[in-house]
């Protein structure tokens, strides 16, 4: 289209559950019905035309491809587990990203998922049984009382840490929010004690995570936009993280849209935008090399 208006003009984005149907059979069937491209950034995520309806798409139903937008897509995809490795979801119904690392993984190796929420935790094991994942297994706990010095996480090598947050990156929450002062990240009161409370929450859960003896990358992401949950959540824990021989590194480092230049190395940093992406999003990256003498395993 010459003229495109912002939302209609959004592409709508399925992940493509490679431990059920491989890339190329799913672009295949969905060609019958739909235009369909391989996304440019994130394997097995494909891109069709914006407004469409998919959830009653066989598919869908059978659990081959997810619903998953973009910027969603992207955070697995940066934490990069490999098959055979121990990974941590720590914060990980509904399970979008703890079936997706499973996928990256092929099926070998360990998804621990953890959740706090009883009732989020029967919505993560509907999610796991659609994905016919067999290698993930549900840990119903409060992450942050996780022992991390505990046998059973010493060979845990990565942690997605996907915490709750404000949600407002996310199109639901935006349009309760339409008025203009807090596009620009203003807030009121109640909201500040909220996004404080959230955020004091986020950087001990990512000071948890840095302190798994064995673990070597863990991303960090929200779905939010206000810096005091991304960019501040991270530049906190940079002392400890360092302590542990952390650093951070770039998540696609093609993506134009970086972190907020409020600290040196904020570039590492990773943003969607809520309009432009359609989703506002927030990735970091962390990683370290364990020296051999030090593995666990
Ligand atoms: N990663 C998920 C996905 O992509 O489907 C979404 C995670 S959601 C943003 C955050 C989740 O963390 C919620 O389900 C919430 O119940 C859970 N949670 C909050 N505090 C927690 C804690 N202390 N330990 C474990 N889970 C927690």
């Amino acid at each position: 289209a010459l003229h495109e208006t912002p939302d209609v003009s959004k592409p709508r984005y399925v992940r493509v559950n490679s431990l059920k149907l491989d890339v190329e059979s799913a672009i295949l069937e969905l060609k019958k019905q739909y235009r369909v491209q391989k996304d440019d950034l994130v394997p097995d995520l494909l891109v069709l035309p914006p407004g469409i309806d998919l959830h009653d798409h066989p598919l869908v139903v059978n659990g081959s491809i997810f619903m998953q937008g973009k910027a969603s897509s992207m955070v697995a995809a940066a934490l990069g587990p490999k098959p055979g490795w121990e990974v941590l979801d720590a914060c990980s119904a509904p399970g979008n990203k703890t079936v997706h690392v499973a996928a990256l993984m092929k099926g070998e190796g360990k998804v621990l998922a953890c959740e706090l929420n009883k009732e989020r935790v029967k919505r993560l094991e509907d999610t796991i049984r659609l994905s016919g994942a067999t290698n993930i297994e549900i840990l119903h706990a409060d992450f942050l009382k996780l022992n991390s010095n505990d046998p059973s996480y010493s060979k845990v090598r990565a942690i997605l840490l996907d915490p709750s947050c404000s949600g407002s990156g996310t199109a639901s929450v935006r349009l309760d929010h339409l008025l203009p002062s807090y596009a620009a990240g203003h807030t009121n009161d109640a909201d500040e004690e909220r996004l404080n409370k959230l955020a004091a929450f986020q950087r001990k859960a990512l000071e948890h995570a840095l302190s798994f003896p064995a673990v070597e990358r863990v991303v960090y992401s929200t779905c939010s936009v206000h810096q005091i949950e991304n960019e501040d959540v991270v530049k906190s824990v940079l002392p400890l993280a360092a302590s542990y021989g952390f650093h951070l590194e770039t998540p696609f480092p093609q993506w134009q849209r970086r972190g907020l230049p409020v600290f040196e190395g904020s570039e590492n940093l990773l943003r969607t935008d809520p309009v432009e992406d359609k989703e506002g999003f927030f990735i970091a990256l962390l990683v370290r090399k364990i020296t051999n003498t030090s593995k666990a395993f």
